[in-house]
């Protein structure tokens, strides 16, 4: 008798502990660790889907029941991925289920329908079943006597299960064309064809200049007309065609290859630290840091080619934002079909089509957004996390994972190294470095040795009210007149995070900021109030500024709608483009937008925070930053760092050709540390002083932080339990650490819901951890009772 560990789905009463089920005899060779399966739970004896975690012959000690049915015929995670869910249930403090589940493609976790479909070694009786369809719907086999047969078919591998998002297209089918022949025997069989054997003879043409025992669409070869000669063909022997499931790939159209390019003297270190600790299978990880431009991407390719030379696999970790057409052409242009790619562009289904081609070990190499760190890739000897400060690496649902945590572990776990890049590292990852865990990389030239764009930081508190328009400046309307006259193209940011948030005096750009924390206060609506998310201070809203006296104190915001009719009044035959998140809502409009500025029918990009990254086109001359501000006066710690890095980026789209690059940044703060050095595009610098300041306010990387969420739909009952944690939570740390809050969260009300946090800041609490785990498994009843609450490590977002 056989016993499966398993995890069971059971929303409002989880425990991450797994129950231990019998195994049906006739299941024995199917359910294995990774496979999902419903089994009977409660008193009811309901069934509920579980996963299952571990197998054994060893009866368990308390009374078990029997799986009803496996869900999957093979795993659909492999052991490494089951691991790694031990990690992030212990890392992120969701729960098991929800780490297993977060780890499947889409396809998998929505409804969906499984289909067998014959393999290469199905027999010529299994084919017979699929004669009149190519794939069979596995819900009508389940019920019929044959069952038990079909699941045989599985065992020996002669059948296969695919899985179609309901209702979402049908498996694509097209008829391949295999060459049974070699070359020899083909030469052979053309000297005994009869000269009048026209359409045969060009048919061996063809067949020679394919690989023998390789499948070809049909479709893609030139043999329109050819049906009577291709059955001939088959029948002689020669060939075999045979219906295959064909990939929705994205794009079809052939990319032209692109060669290494050779490396100058920086990059060339890089990729020798890199493919060596690779070769050594060293679990270094490694800092590229490198200006914008310097040529990191190409350090990429090359590292990854020669992983792929040693065999290996590699993942390549891009923020979605910089997932661009560009970044994707050039892995394809270098890798061709190794390459998959994973994004939220494409379909459930395309999605779960590269899935696929990776579980087969089909595709090398790996290049998507966050979730694509689960990819199942086998035999890794390198992963790569680009733009490794952005912060949507982190999951803002649970599980709250953070992609860089996940590469980290894969990396031990594959005896690997990890290479982090940026222009603008984090501070964690910077500090890091400097204490030696990390090991840093440096490219501190643009690849060709083009200058960094020249940028000049305008005054608003003096140029806005010489302006026409308050939201441009002379000097920048100056600038776009002149690009516009020399048709040069220019890219305008609109920085919309933390937009109208916050307190500003129009005339001084004095922001109101807290007694106690330094960090600007946050404008509440609902009651009408100034807060603090740190420790809870609030004010009432006055319009007359403590520094200058004057009543112009406002708080910020104009939409970016709002900006281009502005900007298209004062420049009527600028062609401009909009990129937010409105105009990107469809599938392939960001594509087209691209393009579209790419091919240079439009003079003007203007954008949010999506402009700032990853773009690399030639002919940009000017970048303008309307508001280098908005990010700065959010309640975050990371608000410097934050517009240090964005500024940085965006100015680095500036230039990148032949022609020189200007950037223009118009700000109420000309002074602050961030603009300035942001300026002069320094980062070590920055990194210096932004450690300062976080040493003396005591903030990460000198501490470590947890958020504790609390909500529900009557806030009192919010604040009471916010309160009754603290309370349970004190006794849990030692003296060093410190509870700030709970504090109302500055959206204190979403959907209809009152959000409490508590932020715990601490460095080394032994019981903080375990005890935390106990305290939410306790909680869980309330969930009944309409309460809503998380625990985030290392938050990215205090708002
Ligand atoms: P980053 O990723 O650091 O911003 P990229 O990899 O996009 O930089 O490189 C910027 C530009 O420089 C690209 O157009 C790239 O093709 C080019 N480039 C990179 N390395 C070299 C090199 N060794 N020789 C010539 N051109 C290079
Ligand atoms: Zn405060």
């Amino acid at each position: 008798m056989k016993f499966a560990e398993v995890i069971v789905d059971v929303p409002t009463m989880q425990t991450d502990q797994p129950y231990s089920y019998k195994i049906p005899a006739e299941l024995e060779t199917i359910i294995v660790p990774g496979v999902r399966v419903r089994v009977p739970f409660g008193k009811s004896n309901r069934h509920v889907q579980g996963f299952v975690v571990g197998v054994s012959t060893k009866e368990p000690a308390f009374a078990y029941k029997e799986i009803a049915e496996a869900e999957d015929f093979t795993p659909v995670l492999n052991q490494e991925l089951l691991a790694l869910s031990d990690y992030m249930t212990e890392s992120t403090f969701a729960f098991k289920i929800t780490c297993l589940q977060t780890m499947l493609p889409a396809a998998l976790k929505t409804t969906y329908e499984q289909y067998f479909l014959p393999t290469k070694a199905a027999s010529e009786a299994t084919r017979e079943r699929f004669a009149k369809q190519s794939a069979l719907k596995v819900a009508d086999l389940r019920a019929t006597p044959q069952w038990n047969e079909w699941l045989k078919l599985q065992t020996r591998g002669e059948i296969d299960v695919q899985y179609l998002p309901k209702k979402r297209g049908k498996i694509k089918q097209e008829r391949h064309l295999i060459c049974l022949l070699s070359a020899t025997e083909l030469q052979q069989i053309k000297t005994i064809l009869p000269s009048n054997a026209h359409q045969q003879r060009a048919l061996i043409d063809l067949l020679l200049t394919l690989e023998s025992n390789k499948a070809y669409r049909v479709a893609e070869l030139p043999l329109e007309g050819y049906q009577a000669t291709l059955k001939q063909a088959e029948k002689k022997g020669w060939i075999r065609l045979e219906q295959r499931e064909v990939y929705r790939t994205v794009n079809t159209e052939t990319i032209p290859t692109t060669q290494a390019l050779s490396l100058n003297a920086e990059q060339q270190l890089a990729y020798e630290q890199i493919t060596q600790a690779s070769r050594k299978q060293q679990e270094t990880v490694f800092l590229l840091e490198g200006v914008t431009g310097s040529g990191k991407t190409e350090v990429y390719l090359q590292s990854i080619a020669d992983v792929l030379k040693q065999g290996k696999t590699a993942l390549m970790l891009v923020p979605e934002i910089a997932l661009t057409p560009q970044m994707v052409t050039r892995f394809k242009a270098r890798f061709g079909d190794q390459v998959a790619v994973l994004h939220s562009g494409l379909s459930v289904g395309e999605k779960y089509d590269e899935w696929r081609r990776i579980e087969r070990c089909e595709a090398k190499i790996v290049v998507g957004a966050r979730s694509a760190v689960f990819a199942p890739l086998e035999n890794i000897g390198l992963i790569i996390l680009d733009e490794e400060h952005e912060s949507s690496y982190k999951q803002e649902e649970n599980p709250r994972y953070h992609a860089r945590d996940i590469a980290l572990w894969r990396g031990r776990y594959h005896h690997c190294p990890v290479v982090l890049g940026s222009a603008t590292p984090s501070l964690e990852t910077r500090a890091r470095a400097h204490k030696g865990r990390y090991q840093l990389l440096r490219l501190t030239e643009r690849a060709q040795k083009q200058a960094l764009p020249k940028v000049h930081l305008i005054d608003m508190t003096t140029e806005a009210i010489k302006s026409p328009n308050p939201n441009f400046s002379p000097a920048l309307l100056q600038a776009i007149e002149q690009r516009l006259q020399r048709h040069e193209q220019m890219v305008l940011l609109l920085n919309q995070r933390g937009y109208s948030s916050f307190m500003m005096c129009r005339d001084c750009g004095y922001v109101v900021k807290c007694p106690n924390c330094d960090l600007s206060l946050t404008y509440h609506t609902h009651p009408n109030r100034l807060e603090c998310h740190y420790c809870g201070h609030t004010e009432p809203v006055s319009y007359q500024c403590p520094n200058c006296h004057q009543a112009h104190l406002r708080y910020f915001g104009t939409g970016i709608q709002k900006i281009e009719e502005e900007l298209q009044q004062l420049f009527p035959v600028a062609r401009i483009v909009r990129m937010d998140a409105d105009t990107t809502r469809r599938k392939g409009s960001y594509e087209k937008i691209l393009k579209q500025f790419d091919q240079q029918q439009a003079d003007i990009l203007l954008g949010t925070q999506m402009v700032a990254k990853g773009l690399d086109f030639p002919n940009v001359t000017l970048v303008g930053v309307l508001n280098a501000d908005t990010a700065l006066n959010l309640p975050d710690f990371r608000a410097s760092e934050r517009t240090f890095q964005l500024l940085t980026q965006v100015s680095g789209r500036a230039g990148r050709g032949q022609k020189e690059g200007e950037v223009f940044v118009q700000t109420y703060n000309p002074s602050h540390y961030a603009i300035q050095l942001a300026q002069k595009q320094d980062y070590e610098a920055f990194f210096l002083h932004e450690m300062q300041m976080r040493h003396l306010n005591l903030y990460p990387p000198y501490v470590y932080t947890l958020r504790i969420v609390i909500s529900h739909k009557e806030e009192a009952k919010a604040a009471k339990l916010a309160q009754q944690v603290a309370q349970k939570i004190r006794p849990l740390l030692t003296k060093e650490a410190i509870v700030l809050g709970p504090t109302p969260r500055s959206i204190a009300r979403i959907n209809q819901r009152y959000f409490y946090q508590i932020v715990i800041k601490y460095k080394n609490e032994p019981q903080l951890m375990t005890g935390l785990h106990q305290l939410l498994f306790n909680m869980q009843k309330l969930t009944q009772r309409g309460f809503h609450f998380f625990v985030d490590r290392e938050p990215l977002q205090f708002i």
